[in-house]
């Protein structure tokens, strides 16, 4: 569920958006150009020059989303067994949106500078100030200008936030001029008519998070799987925002994909079970293989007024640490809302203690875009290779996680001839079921490694002459590099092993 119209707790975030817009980012910039070339992420209608902030999933990349969206997905409902799934529309009915408060707050304060027409989010403006001074080696005066500015965006005082702007000397970075108009709140909702007359009460909004979606159908849920609290709803799917800056590739985009839990428990249990699930939401990611070193907490100090507790997982970008995940203690708000706006009660009944109530809920939300940037970055390494005859070669791997690789086995005949592709599609037939293979016959062994290595298949095999008399093939392990020869027949199970 979105927090963006938490003034307070947008406020918060400066920081971090200060360490990201000074980092160098050559390795960002190489990730990037990697996902292209290697068929994982593309802009979307590039022959149009492409569309701000969209992005379109390759053969790789979409095999790797799939695969990251899966493994959440089994975390949740399969490994936990008071935890299942929906799949709701991302139209909804109109009045969802006033009750969960989207239409009336989700927004970001934005100013237009007169002479260029760019828009900017006025945070971001004076976090770039601060960014400044900082570099100038002015800390207390970047550090005042940012309390400033928390204070005017908690209070929502535009006009002095202007003002804030203004004495701060801030000029647009394409116009150069201070000629701002006011300050604006900018809905981040993208609104659209149903059917083909336009009326004001025909206007749907593509739902900005996936959260709404559980809490509408939270007793069609709780009735029809006979779901006991506590309890969750699990869901992933698009969700759109009409973000107005932008940036980081696929960590900011206007439509993106959510993978979403609502807990629901009964008052009072709320703050074990935060604990709960902030560890456990940790763990996966640190499941995955990834260093510990890599995640921080970031626990909200200010909280919106309905919150109990909040925080984000963070993991270190390139571009510094931010936010991938966040975990909300929400209390009762959201069902207590619906029930107001529907007429309809949204209450459970507790057998255990005899007592109805609007359940608590405790939330896990996290982008699976920023998920895939996060393997991504995590797996890419340009390595040095030191060779046994003293020289030096170089290779790009992606070291993505055997569970959720795009490939798993790449199958090598060493020649198109001599029978070698037969015993190799042999091999193929027999994997293929189970795991994603991918077969080439062409160009050098090494070549073909290479290529293996840059899309982050886990295993080679190659099949050569010594396989048509011993069933031997040589497997080769990505990380390491290392080869060794197995039994042909041994190859499958060896791949298996590393997928539970
Ligand atoms: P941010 O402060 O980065 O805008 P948020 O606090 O608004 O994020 P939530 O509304 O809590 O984010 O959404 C939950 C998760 O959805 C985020 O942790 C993030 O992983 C993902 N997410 C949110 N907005 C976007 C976006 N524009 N593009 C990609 N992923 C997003």
């Amino acid at each position: 569920m979105n927090g963006r119209w938490q003034l307070l707790r947008k406020a918060e975030k400066h920081i971090f958006a200060i360490v990201m817009s000074t980092q160098p980012d050559n390795q960002f910039q190489a990730i990037v150009s990697h996902a292209k070339e290697y068929g994982f992420v593309f802009p979307s209608s590039e022959i149009y020059d492409g569309l701000a902030a969209v992005y379109d999933y390759g053969p790789y990349g979409s095999e790797l989303k799939k695969n990251i969206r899966d493994y959440w997905w089994k975390s949740m409902t399969q490994l936990h067994e008071n935890i299942v799934g929906i799949d709701a529309a991302i139209f909804m009915h109109p009045t969802t949106w006033k009750a969960s408060g989207h239409v009336d707050n989700f927004s970001d304060p934005m100013i237009d500078n007169k002479d260029s027409k760019k828009r900017y989010r006025v945070d971001h403006l004076l976090e770039a100030k601060a960014d400044q001074l900082r570099e100038k080696g002015d800390e207390a005066g970047a550090d005042n200008l940012l309390a400033q500015m928390d204070a005017l965006l908690a209070a929502e005082d535009f006009v002095t936030l202007k003002e804030l702007i203004q004495a701060e000397k801030i000029v647009c970075s394409v116009s150069g001029t201070g000629n701002w108009t006011e300050i604006r709140q900018f809905n981040l909702m993208f609104a659209t008519q149903l059917g083909s007359v336009a009326e004001e009460s025909d206007t749907i909004y593509l739902r900005p998070e996936t959260a709404q979606g559980i809490f509408v159908n939270f007793l069609n849920v709780q009735k029809t799987a006979r779901m006991k609290i506590p309890f969750g709803i699990a869901q992933t799917g698009k969700a759109f925002r009409n973000e107005i800056v932008a940036r980081q590739f696929i960590f900011r985009m206007r439509e993106f994909e959510q993978m979403e839990m609502q807990f629901f428990v009964r008052p009072g249990t709320e703050g074990e079970w935060y604990q709960y699930w902030k560890e456990a939401r940790l763990q996966w990611h640190l499941s995955l293989g990834i260093s510990p070193d890599k995640y921080r907490y970031h626990d909200h100090v200010k909280l919106a007024h309905y919150a109990k507790e909040a925080c984000d997982i963070e993991y270190q970008f390139p571009f510094g640490f931010k936010e991938v995940e966040g975990i909300h203690s929400r209390s009762d708000f959201d069902l207590t809302q619906h029930q107001l706006y529907s007429k309809k009660k949204l209450q459970y009944f507790d057998t255990e203690i005899n007592q109805n109530y609007v359940p608590y809920v405790v939330e896990t939300s996290i982008g699976l875009d920023r998920m895939f940037l996060l393997i991504l970055a995590n797996a890419y390494e340009e390595e040095t290779i030191n060779k046994e005859d003293g020289s030096t070669d170089s290779r790009v791997v992606l070291h993505i996680p055997t569970k959720i690789a795009p490939m798993k086995l790449a199958i090598l005949p060493l020649t198109k001839k001599d029978g070698l592709p037969e015993i190799a599609r042999d091999l193929m037939n027999e994997c293929k079921p189970y795991f994603k293979c991918f077969y080439e016959e062409k160009d050098a062994i090494g070549k073909r490694y290479r290529r293996q290595d840059a899309i982050g298949t886990s295993f080679c095999v190659t099949i050569d002459h010594q396989t048509k008399e011993d069933q031997t093939v040589t497997i080769r392990y990505r990380d390491t590099m290392v080869q060794e020869r197995i039994l042909m027949s041994k190859v499958k199970d060896l791949v298996l092993e590393q997928l539970v």
